[in-house]
């Protein structure tokens, strides 16, 4: 419970696109106490916030009962006046056909103080996304928001249709995709230009979006050829053929792809952000969790012991990460490795090590365990303490190899790679991907088993480097695209290379 007085804030949430929630928004949601949420959010638009706030789903569904506005309301007031904090997060503008305007007076009624924060509203983003200026200085100098919702037959209507079809700019219609048909009827009959540009973008800013363009007279069939539902923004007005030269979305390269990433949840950001910057609808579908075993006699003796080594290897960010956390347990810092010779098996596990002030010695031009032994080679180590630190499952080539060197090796794992139990959302989604992406050969077993006859079918396989191709060879994959540079970075460049050979959309 909260000390602060009752404060509602009245939050827009953006369309859709993470990336477009503001940071006040995020600020507020990371400490609300309570959040009363619509349907209209952006995916993960609550993943900050905290584990014992209370999250509350408000919003209409068409197979749900929609709680009643005074509901909610009278829900946010009484959450309010028992000293909690409030966001109440909406789609888009709170202020933009989102209700907020009531939900605000209602607040105002009960004496409870609150904040509104604004958000990008989906009539100016959708476009945006789709390549249309919603104003422009050649040929739109105002722009209407009109709802599209009330029924046009009502005689009660608040549209004037006369006024709309002489307003000197662009039109954006919010909710009107059901009426389409009966609003172009009236604007055309109003004196509206019918050949006047004219579009539709149904969930803009999200991973599917989908634009049709068209006249004002034949915007009804082409949504309705285009299959286009809500939520949906429509436009009229000559703006709208501007999308050709500015649609920018649909140039990515890997626009309308669907990508399964299935690198463990805590390592899968990095990877997942590129491709959905380079236009990829991401599934995150991690097939692997990391499991520390710090707390064994090997770690600990191998940390009191490692000022001992005269070789440290370590063969995976997450070594690094870990080996660090079992030196902090005890005491101990990057000083501890002052007098080694620390090898990393590529430049991943090397910037681990950089971000605890440790710059490897050794680290392969080839990111793989063969690699790590060429450039292994120069070193003398025999009758040398060597310190391999890694997965409990990793292959045994760089211990071999450096007991034969006459190394004496001590092997220990600080972690291994367990099974993470798939989300069926995340399997239902990924079953029409175009591409499924392996970056170990323990992601392409684990993944293989957990999801067994729903692997995606028809998908490209993209894999990290040989081992992993093997891998997939042994789980019966056939590996269509192998990165050339064994890293996060090789991998993404070659689905990229790959994508722009096979470039059909399928969405
Ligand atoms: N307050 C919101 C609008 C709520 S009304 C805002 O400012 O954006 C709901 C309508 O908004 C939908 O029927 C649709 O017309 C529009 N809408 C919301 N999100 C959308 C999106 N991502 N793409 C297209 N239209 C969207």
């Amino acid at each position: 419970m909260s000390a602060r007085p009752a404060l509602v804030y009245l939050v827009g949430a953006g369309p859709g696109d993470p990336g477009l929630m503001t940071r006040r928004a995020l600020e507020l949601i990371a400490s609300a106490d309570v959040v009363l949420y619509d349907r209209l959010i952006p995916d993960g638009a609550l993943a900050g916030a905290r584990d014992d706030a209370e999250l509350v789903y408000v919003g209409k569904a068409p197979q749900n009962n929609a709680m009643e506005q005074g509901e909610i309301e009278a829900l946010m007031v009484e959450r309010a006046q028992a000293g909690r904090s409030v966001v109440r997060l909406k789609g888009g503008d709170p202020f933009v056909f989102g209700r907020g305007g009531e939900e605000a007076e209602a607040l105002a009624a009960a004496g409870i103080d609150f904040e509104i924060v604004p958000g990008v509203t989906a009539g100016v983003a959708a476009p945006a996304y789709a390549g249309i200026p919603v104003t422009h200085r050649d040929d739109a100098s105002a722009v209407a928001f009109v709802t599209g919702h009330e029924d046009p037959e009502k005689p009660e209507t608040a549209l004037d249709w006369e006024a709309l079809a002489r307003f000197p700019g662009t039109l954006v219609l919010y909710m009107g995709v059901k009426n389409l048909p009966l609003i172009a009827e009236r604007l055309a009959a109003a004196g509206r230009d019918a050949s006047e540009p004219a579009a539709a973008v149904e969930r803009g800013t999200h991973p599917g979006q989908r634009t049709v363009t068209s006249t004002l007279a034949d915007l009804p069939d082409a949504v309705a050829d285009a299959g286009l539902r809500a939520p949906a923004i429509l436009l009229f007005g000559p703006v709208a053929a501007r999308r050709e030269a500015i649609a920018w979305l649909e140039r990515r390269p890997l626009h309308g792809k669907r990508v399964v990433v299935t690198r463990a949840r805590a390592q899968a950001s990095g990877l997942a952000a590129r491709l959905r910057e380079l236009g990829a609808e991401v599934v995150e579908l991690p097939a692997i969790r990391i499991q520390p075993t710090l707390d064994t006699h090997a770690v600990r003796d191998a940390v009191a012991d490692l000022h001992t080594y005269a070789l440290v290897c370590l063969t995976s960010p997450n070594g690094v990460h870990l080996l660090f956390e079992a030196m902090a347990a005890q005491g101990r810092d990057a000083r501890a490795l002052a007098n080694a010779t620390v090898a990393a098996i590529g430049p991943g596990t090397a910037r681990a090590l950089a971000a605890h002030g440790v710059i490897a010695d050794v680290v392969p031009e080839k990111f793989v365990a063969e690699g790590l032994i060429e450039a292994l080679e120069p070193i003398d180590v025999a009758g040398k303490p060597a310190l391999v630190a890694r997965a409990a499952e990793a292959r045994d080539v760089v211990p071999e190899w450096l007991r034969d060197r006459g190394a004496e090796v001590d092997v220990v794992a600080v972690y291994e790679t367990v099974r993470e139990e798939p989300e069926e959302a995340a399997v239902a989604a990924a079953e029409t991907a175009d591409y499924v992406t392996f970056t170990s050969s323990s992601t392409v077993r684990n993944l293989v088993e957990a999801v067994g006859h729903r692997f995606p079918a028809s998908a490209r396989i993209v894999s990290i480097g040989p081992v992993t191709s093997e891998a997939a060879a042994e789980a019966g994959l056939e590996v269509h695209v192998e990165a050339e540079r064994h890293d996060i970075d090789g991998l993404v460049d070659a689905l990229v290379a790959d994508a722009s050979q096979y470039g059909n959309d399928r969405h």
